[in-house]
């Protein structure tokens, strides 16, 4: 190891004894060796050989020990030891600009935050708003870091991938002489987390469309630069491939450049069994070409119905469409009403009023408020009082109001899986979500019952995000879904598709699950501020994703039908 390494070891020392609440001179004692080999001007090499070190005011023998140790043997054992008692993906959190030592351990000993993901979604939630040194604009640069951090793993939300595309798509289509333009990839299918943003063009002078490419004003760096592909890495952090084809081509490169490889390797055997040659330039039987004018005809070619590019997986779509047209999936405009938004009541950052005027602006013909409940201290959850107090101004604002705004709560599944408020309030509501955010960590059986218990509480309606996962941040808590989803279609509970681009929560697999079960769902924004509103736009992906119809989906009804059905649960 080099001297800027055993620093930087040093460092990390350091804040390892913070966060474990070490005694706080042995803390300084690592910072303070740390500076000063720092600013000692002699390499480490001749320091430990000629003896020097040890004479350094602020090396003391235990850390001169650890020092030889890094030269020598590239670790050091008690380091080593000491970084075992955290989860590794908590020193991501170093990565990010600005957050020091001191700041994540408040951020771990307060918000029990352990990993990238997790300060995402806290940051979300405006949880670091009221933490000591922490204010709206250290919330506002960490999520920045964070967004670039993740981006440049190749892994982003599809959050994120949407809108990135989108503004370069726009920038694209300013081009001339551009026929088609298409998102391909992991983002057309709607997956819940994207590597690359693939495009596909079709021009009549592909050159100029490249060189527009790469002169894109968010590019970073350009990776590669061709005729028919160009690869950048953006700013943001994410990468991006360009690829250019004729017009003939387009439909064949679409369909395959979409993927995903695992239906297109069915696909392709299909047509090789039907006597033709399919790849991403064009299909053929013998010599004669067989053109194609989209995806729909190729797909009927080989004796099949259209197949949504979101259900592309490879998992009974291709038998399905054999036999079937595929069904009709839900749309964005399907939507007419939404559950699960935040006030600034709790830890929303927008008044009650505020997010009514935007739901009802955003056209929809309900709005179900369901601010956290008082076991959820950290969130500054309603106690009874308070939601009493919260359901005369919602009276109040309905007069005010044409949207029907109804009168919720996200309630705490507490540990064994009750409620947490009496009856007398519970029956007070229009719609109460249950959601876990304790205890994350019970056994599958436990955690399956604990929901469940819950599910068989007459006054629940939804299940909110049901697994607790935080994409790229936390796994969901272990539990046997078919049960869960059993007990949801016994007792006419809706589990919620959290469309918050960071949960997508019931996930794709399990919404096919649930639709075949006839259990019903509901595409909840979990808005936390105006703009969060908008996220059912990635759940309504990822509903279409799960094969997801109209029917399936609560919120689909009227108003008048929904407050029928809300009444009707009682
Ligand atoms: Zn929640
Ligand atoms: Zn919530």
């Amino acid at each position: 190891m080099d001297k800027s390494q055993v620093i930087q070891i040093l460092e990390e020392f350091a804040t390892l004894l913070e966060l474990k609440s070490e005694n706080p001179f042995k803390v300084r004692a690592f910072q303070n060796a740390a500076r000063a080999l720092e600013t000692h001007a002699q390499d480490l090499k001749s320091l430990i050989e000629s003896g020097e070190l040890e004479k350094i005011k602020g090396i003391g023998k235990g850390i001169s020990h650890v020092i030889h140790e890094l030269y020598e043997k590239g670790f050091s054992q008690d380091h080593k030891d000491l970084r075992k008692g955290f989860p590794d993906s908590l020193f991501d959190l170093f990565r990010v600009q600005g957050l020091g030592a001191k700041r994540i351990k408040v951020l771990y000993d307060k918000l029990h935050i352990r990993s990238l993901g997790e300060l995402e979604y806290a940051c979300k939630e405006n949880r670091l708003l009221k933490l000591d040194g922490f204010g709206t604009k250290s919330q506002e640069n960490i999520l920045k870091g964070i967004e670039y951090l993740k981006k440049s793993s190749g892994k982003s939300l599809l959050s994120s991938a949407r809108q990135e595309s989108a503004k370069l798509i726009a920038y694209l289509e300013k081009q001339k002489g551009i026929s088609r333009i298409e998102i391909a990839g992991s983002l057309r299918r709607s997956k819940e987390i994207i590597g690359d943003i693939d495009i596909l063009v079709s021009a009549a002078d592909p050159v100029k469309i490249h060189t527009a490419f790469i002169k894109y004003p968010e590019v970073e760096s350009v990776l590669a630069h061709g005729e028919t592909k160009s690869s950048v890495a953006l700013k943001s952090g994410m990468n991006c491939d360009l690829r250019t084809v004729t017009e003939k081509e387009f439909p064949f490169a679409l369909q395959y450049f979409t993927g995903s490889k695992e239906h297109n390797v069915v696909v392709r055997g299909l047509a090789k069994d039907k006597g033709f040659k399919l790849n991403e330039y064009g299909m053929s039987k013998g010599t004669r070409l067989i053109p194609c004018k989209d995806e729909a005809e190729i797909y009927s070619k080989l004796g099949l119905n259209a197949i949504p590019p979101e259900v592309r997986e490879n998992t009974g779509e291709i038998e399905w469409v054999a036999k079937n047209p595929f069904p009709k999936l839900i749309e964005e405009k399907d939507i007419r009403g939404i559950f699960h938004v935040h006030s600034d009541e709790s830890d929303g950052n927008a008044s009650l009023e505020a997010m009514i005027e935007r739901a009802q602006e955003l056209g929809y013909e309900y709005i179900g408020i369901s601010d956290h409940s008082q076991s959820a201290g950290y969130a500054h959850g309603l106690d009874s009082a308070r939601v009493k107090d919260q359901w005369k101004r919602i009276d109040a604002l309905q007069k005010k109001f044409k949207i029907r705004i109804f009168k919720g709560i996200e309630s705490d599944i507490l540990g064994d899986g009750a409620l947490d408020y009496p009856e007398e309030i519970l029956k007070g509501f229009d719609f109460v979500i249950g959601s876990i955010h304790s205890k994350f960590n019970l056994p599958e059986n436990e955690q399956t019952r604990r929901v469940i218990r819950a599910i068989e509480n007459p006054y629940l309606a939804f299940v909110g995000h049901p697994t607790g996962r935080l994409l790229l941040g936390r796994e969901g808590f272990h539990l046997d879904m078919e049960a869960v989803l059993n007990a949801a279609k016994e007792n006419q509970v809706v589990m919620e598709l959290n469309a918050n681009p960071h949960r997508l929560d019931l996930d794709w697999r399990f919404c096919r699950l649930a639709k075949e079960k006839g259990v019903k769902l509901s595409i909840n924004p979990d808005a936390h501020s105006l703009a969060g509103l908008e996220d059912v736009t990635y759940g309504v992906g990822i509903a279409r994703k799960g094969w997801l119809e109209r029917k399936d989906v609560v919120n689909t009804l009227s108003a008048t039908e929904m407050e029928k059905y809300l009444t009707g649960r009682k």
